[in-house]
């Protein structure tokens, strides 16, 4: 395996595509021009998202291809959390821009969030911090084996 030293300052969704999907990046498919990981602060159990290939912030500045395997997958990762979890609900959407709430606005990327009526009632809250009914490594392991991913 080549070993590349990862720059200080890289953008998050660019290192992960250095690296053998694993629990550790999250990183739970692929596809030729996007991918798709877990949030790693979900606001609900599932929450996926999908990510450019390429470094840009903004769907304008992808090609049609590129938008359209971005849909294909979020339109994908539904189905599987339809399976693995049985929401009530979704959000789909981006947050384009700092301003906009975007936690890595140079790489445009979209969230997958499954809900349910009376979430809160599903994740106890403490304080600022959601607390979920599971783990990470869980959800990761269900959404993969769902997906089919190897
Ligand atoms: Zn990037």
């Amino acid at each position: 395996m080549k070993y590349i030293q990862a720059h200080d300052k890289e953008c998050v969704f660019c290192s992960v595509q250095k690296q053998v999907d694993s629990p550790e990046n999250l990183v739970v498919v692929r596809a030729r021009l996007a991918f798709v990981i877990l949030n790693r602060f979900p606001y609900t159990s599932g929450h996926i998202m999908v990510v450019a290939v390429d470094h840009v912030p903004s769907l304008e500045d992808l090609t049609p291809a590129a938008r359209a395997q971005m849909m294909e997958l979020v339109t994908q990762g539904m189905g599987v959390l339809r399976k693995v979890y049985q929401p009530q609900a979704f959000n789909v959407g981006a947050n384009i821009g700092e301003a906009a709430g975007a936690g890595v606005a140079g790489h445009i990327h979209m969230h997958v969030v499954p809900r349910w009526g009376g979430d809160a009632n599903f994740m106890a809250t403490v304080g600022e911090t959601r607390v979920l009914p599971e783990s990470l490594e869980e959800s990761y392991a269900r959404i993969r084996a769902a997906w089919g991913a190897p």
